[in-house]
């Protein structure tokens, strides 16, 4: 339970979890990879503006030397001097033209001779600003040029040159120092005496504007310390002994923050719908499971029960019970209970199966209400039930085996029709340390074929005794396989039936007779049903029906009567076996009458009809035996294609005891004339029935009072006596 629980909510989780931390991870890979790209690009633009500034602490130099190393230049500040031309070649005019803060040209003696700094008028005073920071670059070039240092010329650099980067008054600037010098050489210089000049350009102001015109710095600033706030960049400006003088700082152009700005919005859409989509996919998927688990519940339902009735099916019942037995307690008592119902087939057969249907659903309704504590009810298939219970004494089985009985016979009202249907049960009992299913099944079984055979509507619990009948049975049938095979055990008796008005014998009822090698004789009613469950009925049946016809060949003129078994007339072929008997002892059709009894026409698939209407055709007679007895109503007599109607021994037998016999007899003597049937009546013992019947219109008698069942040899006396008597009378 709580395993199932915690699977359903991971089930339901699981889906949103993942999603859940996909789109985070997409979110932090895409953030990481901002911001790398963010360092990367500041990291670039401080690398830019190092250049940009080495760059123009070079071009400065560079500057300087389109006027310093010049011939002209050498002469106008040593020898003539001319103000007015340095001004405009090595002064104001690098102001201009390079955009230069200011040129300086000092003597050899270190002595001022020209000054330009913007926004200053006076000369000495414009030189103070800047002497701080420009004399230790001019005493460093003095001393290089005096000792003929050389380093850093080339074919761009015409003249070494000492410069760096300084703070002045507060601001940043280049300072540039370079010797005016001869471009020919054909002027003179002592090394360390040539003239100077200096040139210094800020780097706030206009150098800011300019180069965040050109490489798009946005808000560049210089400051002393990086004090403007943390969304800016800061380079450091370093002197070249490495004193940082200040930082450049510039709001930086972030192109991951960008990126990211533009697709955040986008990111969580879609993140959104993802979510969704998993959420309402999950749901789907969940409810799909949940209907795929309902119907396989459904399945194993209509698996394990039967589609009628709703109660357990076989395999489910089996499945139970062994359950049942597995469980028990060694001292827990434990029933099986086999039911059968009576009569339920030919309901089926003459109702019809919707009735039937009906009817079934009823009983297992009444079984239940009935049976309420019982730990299994399953019908098993057809009309066979079987109740399970546990933990409940032997007398209270029976009671309850009683109350089953009793409720299934209770008429049943099906379409305002009544119907009346019999229970039979069998018991078997076990206590849980000695119950094994198959067994306990088994003697169910045998207890149910006991309680049939003691007469249907009841119910016996299985005994040892039973297993002993069991065996017996077995043995039997045996014995009679034998007898079939030969010998002479089997022999056929005849019982004469006399004509109630001439008392003469006009037909011979042909009844078998089993003598048993170590049991003696057996009497048809022990034998014949357990032939026809072995299969032997057929066998048993053409070797009676073979005798009575060459019995019918020794007394011509009497009619022989061998009786038929219902199973015998389902068979296809039977109408042609017994007319090929007849033929083969020549015998005519119209000698032999059969005599069936009432369960032998409650036949669905109408092939004992077939075959009797193939028999009458031929001339074969039909008698209805045991009439009365059967549950087909007087109705039932019309449909039915017999000749002769026997009433059976125990109406004759309640001739003065039993109230209604006579009247019972009497109508249906009149009944059978008013439809042409001759009647015959069995078991007539004493002169009075014999006297009533003759009286009643009775057209045979059969009983003991006329003549026993007797052998052939018997017969053979009898009959020639008789014949004598009616030959002689
Ligand atoms: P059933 O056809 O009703 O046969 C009449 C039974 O009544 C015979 O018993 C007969 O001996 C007995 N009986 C005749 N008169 C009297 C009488 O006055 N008093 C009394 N108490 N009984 C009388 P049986 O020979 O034991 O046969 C029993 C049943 O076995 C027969 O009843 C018949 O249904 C069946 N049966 C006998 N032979 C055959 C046969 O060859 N084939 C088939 N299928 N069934 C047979
Ligand atoms: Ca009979
Ligand atoms: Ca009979």
């Amino acid at each position: 339970m709580n395993y199932e629980k915690l699977a359903l909510l991971l089930k339901s989780i699981l889906p949103l979890a993942i999603a859940l931390s996909l789109v985070s991870g997409v979110y932090l890979a895409l953030l990481w990879s901002a911001q790398q790209s963010d360092a990367v690009a500041i990291a670039r633009q401080k690398q830019l503006i190092e250049l940009v500034v080495s760059k123009m602490q070079s071009s400065i130099a560079h500057d300087q030397e389109s006027s310093t190393v010049w011939d002209d230049a050498v002469r106008r500040v040593t020898k003539d001097w001319d103000r007015t031309w340095v001004d405009s070649n090595l002064g104001s005019w690098m102001h201009s033209y390079f955009r230069h803060d200011g040129a300086f040209v000092i003597s050899a003696d270190l002595k001022l001779m020209y000054a330009y700094l913007a926004g200053e008028a006076e000369e000495e005073k414009a030189f103070s600003r800047v002497e701080p920071q420009a004399m230790p670059l001019i005493l460093r070039l003095q001393k290089r040029l005096s000792e003929g240092d050389q380093e850093g010329t080339s074919d761009q650099v015409l003249s070494i040159g000492e410069s760096d980067l300084v703070r002045v008054e507060g601001r940043p600037a280049i300072v540039s120092v370079k010797p005016i010098v001869s471009d020919t050489g054909d002027i003179e210089q002592e090394p360390g005496r040539e003239f100077l000049h200096l040139a210094i350009r800020f780097l706030d102001g206009d150098f800011l504007t300019e180069i965040s015109d050109e490489y798009l710095f946005e808000d560049m600033r210089f400051s002393v310390v990086t004090d403007l706030g943390e969304t800016r960049s800061y380079v450091p400006l370093a002197s070249a002994s490495g004193e940082v003088i200040g930082y450049f700082s510039w709001l930086p152009f972030r192109p991951g923050s960008n990126v990211m700005a533009a697709a955040t919005p986008v990111l969580l859409v879609s993140g959104l719908c993802l979510l969704v989509l998993t959420t309402v996919l999950s749901a789907v998927l969940r409810r799909r499971s949940r209907r795929l688990q309902a119907s396989q519940a459904e399945l194993t339902h209509l698996a394990l029960h039967d589609p009628l009735t709703g109660l357990a099916n076989r395999a489910s019942f089996n499945s139970q019970l062994s359950r049942v037995v597995d469980t028990a307690a060694a001292d827990q008592a434990i029933a099986l209970l086999y039911l059968d119902l009576d009569r339920f087939k030919q309901v089926n057969d003459t109702l019809g199966h919707p009735v039937g249907d009906r009817l079934m659903v009823e009983v297992a309704r009444r079984l239940k209400d009935t049976a309420a504590h019982a730990a299994v009810i399953a019908r098993l298939g057809g009309d066979e039930f079987t109740i399970v219970l546990q933990q409940i004494p032997q007398d209270e089985v029976e009671r309850l085996c009683g109350a089953l009985i009793t409720a299934v016979r209770r008429p049943f009202e099906i379409d305002g029709q009544p119907v009346l249907i019999g229970l039979t049960i069998g018991v078997a009992l076990a206590t849980g340390d000695a119950a094994d299913p198959v067994e306990i099944t088994r003697k169910a079984d045998i207890a149910l074929y006991h309680a049939k055979s003691a007469g249907k509507n009841r119910y016996a619990i299985f005994g040892p005794h039973m297993d002993e009948l069991v065996q017996m049975r077995r043995d039997l049938e045996r014995d009679l396989r034998s007898a079939l095979d030969g010998g002479r055990q089997l022999e056929v008796f005849y019982q004469p039936v006399y004509s109630a008005v001439s008392r003469a014998i006009v037909s011979l009822e042909a009844l078998l007779r089993w003598r048993h090698p170590t049991k003696g004789m057996i009497t048809p009613d022990a034998f014949i049903p357990l032939a026809e469950e072995a299969g032997l009925i057929d066998r048993l049946g053409a070797f009676v029906l073979r005798e009575a016809c060459s019995t019918a060949r020794d007394f011509p003129g009497l009619s022989v009567a061998v009786n038929v078994s219902a199973i015998e007339l389902k068979q296809e072929s039977y109408a042609r076996q017994v007319l090929s008997i007849l033929r083969q002892y020549d015998i005519q059709p119209t000698v032999l009458e059969l005599e069936i009894t009432e369960t032998t026409l409650m036949d669905d698939a109408g092939i004992c009809e077939r075959n009797i209407a193939q028999l009458r055709q031929a001339g074969v007679r039909f008698a209805l035996d045991d009439f009365g007895t059967g549950f087909s109503s007087f109705s039932r007599l019309q449909s039915l294609d017999v000749d002769r109607i026997k009433i059976d021994r125990c109406f004759i037998e309640g001739f003065g005891s039993v109230a209604g016999s006579e009247a019972i007899v009497r109508s249906i003597i009149s009944l059978a004339h008013a439809k042409g049937l001759r009647t015959t009546a069995e078991g007539v013992e004493t002169g009075e029935q014999s006297q009533t019947l003759q009286e009643f219109g009775c057209d045979e008698l059969q009983g003991y009072l006329l003549s026993k069942p007797m052998p052939k040899t018997s017969l053979i006396e009898l009959l020639g006596a008789v014949r004598g008597q009616t030959s002689t009378g």
